[in-house]
């Protein structure tokens, strides 16, 4: 392709990543060759910015005042299928095109030239004059091989100034050679375990979905340990087969070591990475890998999937009712959904995976538009664990304690067993609470309206929604009055004191995001507790997902009924998924699991479900409420936050749109009200919520509403199309 596929005069469009909505015109000079796709430095106001050519100018703009392209860069350019995802993403997401394609630009350097070192190799000349250290740099590269000075010189035993002696003197000849690390060539015809009937069953599914070369929504719908993983691994290894990449998504916290071995296992290597602990250079180097097709697999976190791969073939998306596949910042979306999205607009398979599937893709499959694959059973000799419910008002734990006597039970007969238990809670830090007695005053975050949590291991108050800390007060900040100011209420930590208490000779250990900083201390501690140098863990969600402790048979739910407080929509799809999850890690191997789930409320449906097992009955009683009152994914959600750090202006411009809000059939707008967190980072918040029905156009509605309007600089109007967060 060459710049005559624009017509004269020769204009683009150029798409810069900033929250602009469309592309601008710009000339592209007589000497300069641009194809759609091509990476270019333009100018814009005054400064000079990478954009995107997005396809033939259109603006009706005088030639002579169209500003010049800078420059092009060698890279390969983006891809059509990317940049019609960008498009249609941004039209869905409510989002500026700038804003999304910004998050396929997020990778520093992988636009510059790739790094070279120079390397050096034997010629047939010799010097004039031979000394012997001359004759031992000729020896050490005779074999043919490139090296670089540094270890010319090392191997030959001589200063640097030998080697580049020789190098002056035609001796040894400079080659430029990439610096960075190649991807390994996968092998996928290796490796492979033996699957069971049920797994070789689904896995041709899968396989038949990938030949076939069209787009299919499939689910992996299949218990905890039945083999998820190895089945979809055989259509990731079909897909490279017909010369496809393939893409892994994972929510952050299950791409850990222990997944990248068992990718390694079948592969024989190690994918390409793709999250927020890449350092800078590995992420330019993934990108240019996946954009030039040398990386052929990615395995990586929701925003991989704006990674510009040519050639992509198939999309897995792991635990796909994960809520930390959606982005609640910036760019609102969801990447589950934004992933079937591309896998449509690129005409390749999906396969979503998940044990607990979500509501919105179980009615995508009653309806036909997905297809279901079933696991029933665990692989190899592992049964399912026996849940049972712990009525905390018949077994209540002693005073100031939080485990009933029934799990103490239990924990300690596993114990003595010689095997592993675990605690699970939800909650960061020692207490989410404190209190003061004598005058009732509540800790909050002086930036948020949120408590501060204590965290006892670090001596401070840390608010959960700004990172804000302050030191624990000797004396209530309100009152005054002194040695009055009490915990309430249990966090891990808490809840690891009492057990050293209960247990002072087990060896026990909190996993959660405060003690495991980066993916190493991550990887040591599951190595523990794999090693059984653990006997007793207690952790937050971080171990809820994905890992297989083979010794573990006990699991015990601190707080079954936490998740279910905050009464939004999803309330009770998340806690029955998080807890089956969590039900999951138990009894993997061998030894058979149980469960026990701490609970007020041991009639709530989401207990009744996960003890009798019946997760099928669960959805379809959750679709009926649903379906009842017209919530996703029977109808049509969007969420306004209206903020500002002046909280009249917020409130003014609340009312602004209030009063603006067109009315149209079969659409609610809610609001405005206060948002719960209606303090964030010193912002005022206000929310409205828009309520549509299935077949309504929301994208259209919020457009005819907000773009009249003129919010000035202070106050920001989000909004969040599907919305999970109602905070
Ligand atoms: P899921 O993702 O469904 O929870 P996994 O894929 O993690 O299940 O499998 C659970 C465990 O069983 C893993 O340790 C896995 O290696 C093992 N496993 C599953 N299928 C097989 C098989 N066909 N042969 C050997 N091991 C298997
Ligand atoms: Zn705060």
């Amino acid at each position: 392709m060459s710049s005559s596929l624009f017509p004269s005069p020769r204009r683009v469009a150029v798409l810069v990543p900033l929250a602009l909505p469309e592309p601008y015109d710009y000339e592209v000079p007589e000497d300069m060759e641009v194809e759609p796709g091509s990476y270019v430095i333009v100018p814009l106001g005054a400064q000079l910015l990478v954009g995107v050519v997005w396809g033939e100018g259109a603006s009706g703009l005088e030639a002579k005042r169209l500003k010049p392209i800078a420059e092009v860069l060698d890279v390969t350019p983006m891809p059509e299928g990317l940049r019609q995802f960008i498009d249609w993403m941004a039209a869905y997401t409510f989002n500026a095109r700038g804003s999304v394609l910004r998050l396929a630009m997020r990778a520093p350097g992988a636009l510059e030239p790739a790094r070279v070192r120079l390397v050096y190799r034997l010629t047939d000349t010799r010097p004039a004059r031979m000394t012997p250290a001359r004759e031992r740099v000729v020896e050490a590269v005779s074999d043919g091989f490139a090296r670089s000075i540094r270890e010319i010189a090392d191997e030959a035993g001589v200063s640097d100034g030998v080697v580049r002696g020789l190098v002056e003197a035609g001796t040894l000849k400079a080659h430029e050679m990439s610096a960075e690390a190649e991807f390994p060539q996968i092998d996928f015809e290796a490796h492979g375990k033996p699957l069971s009937g049920e797994q070789a069953a689904a896995a041709q599914v899968l396989c038949e979905r990938v030949k076939a070369e069209g787009f299919a929504a499939l689910l992996l719908d299949g218990v905890t340990g039945s083999g998820k993983t190895e089945v979809y691994f055989e259509a990731v290894a079909q897909a490279l087969r017909q010369g496809r990449q393939a893409l892994i998504l994972l929510p952050e916290i299950a791409l850990t070591s222990q997944f990248l071995e068992r990718f390694e296992a079948r592969f024989g290597v190690r994918p390409a990475e793709w999250h927020s602990e890449l350092s800078t250079r590995e992420r330019a180097r993934v990108w240019r890998g996946v954009s030039e097709g040398r990386a052929r697999v990615v395995v990586g976190a929701r925003s991989a999937l704006f990674l510009p791969f040519a050639e992509l073939g198939l999309i897995v998306v792991d635990e796909e009712h994960e809520a930390a596949f959606k982005q609640d910042e910036g760019v609102n979306y969801h990447a589950r959904d934004m992933a079937v999205v591309r896998a449509s607009l690129g005409a390749f398979p999906i396969v979503l995976s998940s044990a607990t599937p979500s509501l919105e893709t179980v009615v995508n499959v009653e309806q036909g538009r997905y297809e279901r694959v079933a696991l029933t059973e665990r692989h190899g000799v592992a049964e399912m664990p026996v849940i049972t419910a712990i009525d905390m008002r018949e077994a209540p734990p002693e005073r100031g304690m939080w485990l009933s006597p029934v799990l103490v039970r239990e924990v300690a007969a596993a114990y003595v067993a010689g095997e592993q238990s675990m605690l699970f809670l939800n909650r960061r830090g020692y207490a989410p609470l404190t209190l003061c007695r004598t005058c009732g005053h509540r800790i909050e975050c002086p930036q948020c309206s949120a408590w501060m949590v204590e965290h006892r291991f670090r001596r401070e108050l840390v608010c959960h929604h700004c990172g804000y800390t302050s030191a624990i007060p000797k004396v209530c900040p309100s009152c005054h009055a002194e040695n009055s100011l009490v915990a309430c209420g249990p966090g891990v930590e808490r809840i690891a004191e009492e057990v050293t208490e209960r247990f002072p000779e087990a060896r026990v250990a909190v996993l959660s995001s405060d003690n495991l900083r980066g993916p190493q201390s991550h990887e040591d501690a599951f190595r523990a507790v794999e090693a059984r140098e653990v006997d007793i863990i207690i952790g937050t969600q971080i171990v809820a997902k994905g890992h297989h402790f083979p010794w573990l048979t006990v699991v015990g739910v601190v707080d079954a009924d936490l998740g279910l407080e905050n009464g939004d929509l999803r309330a009770a799809e998340r806690t029955f998924q998080l807890l089956q999850q969590v039900a999951g890690r138990a009894g993997r191997a061998e030894r058979p699991g149980r469960v026990y789930l701490q609970t007020y409320m041991p009639e709530h449906s989401v207990m009744r479900a996960l003890i009798a097992g019946d997760r099928d009955a669960f959805l379809a009683r959750e679709a009926q409420a649903r379906e009842r009152v017209k919530l996703p994914p029977y109808g049509r959600l969007a969420g306004v936050v209206v903020s500002s750090e002046d909280a009249g202006l917020a409130q003014k411009w609340a009312r602004e749109l209030a009063r603006a809000a067109p009315n149209a059939e079969d659409v609610a707008v809610l609001g405005p009200a206060p948002a719960p967190l209606a303090l964030l980072r010193g912002r005022t918040r206000i929310r409205f919520l828009v309520k549509a029905g299935r077949n309504v156009n929301i994208q259209a509605y919020m457009q005819a509403w907000l773009e009249p309007l003129k919010v000035p600089g202070r106050v920001r109007v989000s909004v969040d199309i599907d919305p999970y967060s109602f905070l």
